[in-house]
């Protein structure tokens, strides 16, 4: 087995054990703390006053949180798993996203506890900050027996790039592009990506009240209402507004391309790489129409060809 092959294997060996066992919140739910967290965020939902106020979703993390007394109850695995990757050189971290799914309403007087668990930890990829492994810790929060959400989030371990000294090349490697970033797809938006797959671009749409929406949620931001169905999109649009990117150069595009914030006949606006003029011609306004763009083989993406300027074709990427 080869070394590379034998530190996969022990960084896998920690997949799924606790990082966190039958942890009790600081605090039982409490309008203060609501309170507060609404003035920060400066949200004035009236769900979240009141004698029925509930806890606004997001402050899920915050019951968790032990203050600066420390935690208990934290077992050695999730340490362990770090300094492994720490005496491997992958020395430095980055906290990259984290993900939460609601069950049910949190409301003041509810105690909760929670666990939590090393969920996953990913190949070894390289990034523009360095190489190294994805590590999602998912945390369950409770009310008595009953879950009422969880908690994903995921931290880079890795290996800085050298930036000091000239032994690296300060160009890329052309030949050692690496891939295009692929699509976040969650419980949220996996009808869009499953519709992208088929060269279909769905809209989705609030049975309630009929109001179209994009991006992907899991309720009307019109009505409230959680039930939704989808239409397709004819793929007529105009270019509602649009970026060209120069700066920073990702290493998987080749700047300069423009970026078209996109309009669709159907009124809901997309984002998407803007095709068939040069960067520097497309304008506001301009007709456009859906594409379905292959990348990289397994990777399909909606795009927008400008409709006009037909002396012009052939000049996108
Ligand atoms: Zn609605």
């Amino acid at each position: 087995m080869k070394a590379g092959d034998e530190f996969a294997t022990r960084l896998k060996a920690y997949e799924g054990r606790r990082a966190a066992v039958a942890r009790a919140g600081r605090d039982p739910v409490n309008m203060p703390m609501i309170r507060h967290w609404c003035e920060a965020m400066g949200d004035t939902n009236p769900a979240y006053s009141g004698p029925d106020a509930i806890a606004p979703p997001t402050m899920l993390q915050a019951w968790t949180m032990s203050g600066l007394v420390g935690h208990t109850g934290r077992t050695h695995a999730y340490d362990d798993l770090l300094g492994l990757l720490d005496e491997a050189g992958f020395t430095s971290v980055v906290a990259t996203d984290c993900e939460q799914e609601y069950l049910r309403p949190l409301r003041p007087g509810d105690e909760i506890t929670f666990d939590s668990v090393i969920e996953s930890i990913s190949e070894k990829k390289t990034t523009k900050l360095g190489t190294g492994y994805f590590v999602t810790t998912r945390m369950d929060i409770r009310v008595g027996p009953d879950l009422v959400g969880t908690h994903r989030f995921r931290i880079l371990k890795y290996a800085p790039i050298r930036r000091a000294g000239r032994e690296q090349p300060s160009q890329p490697d052309r030949r050692q592009k690496p891939a295009r970033p692929r699509p976040v797809v969650n419980r949220d938006n996996a009808g869009f990506w499953e519709g992208v797959e088929q060269h279909r671009l769905l809209i989705q749409r609030c049975t309630g009240c009929g109001t179209l929406r994009h991006p992907w949620l899991p309720g009307c931001n019109a009505c409230g209402g959680p039930d939704w169905d989808t239409v397709e999109a004819s793929g007529e649009g105009t270019v509602y507004s649009y970026v060209v990117m120069h700066h920073p150069p990702f290493p998987a595009f080749d700047p300069p391309y423009a970026v078209g914030l996109i309009e669709l006949a159907e009124g809901v606006r997309m984002i998407g790489n803007v095709l068939g003029v040069p960067y520097d011609k497309v304008r506001i306004g301009l007709p456009v129409r859906l594409e379905f763009q292959e990348y990289e083989e397994e990777l399909a993406l909606p795009v927008w060809r400008v409709q006009e300027a037909e002396g012009m074709q052939g000049a996108d990427t």
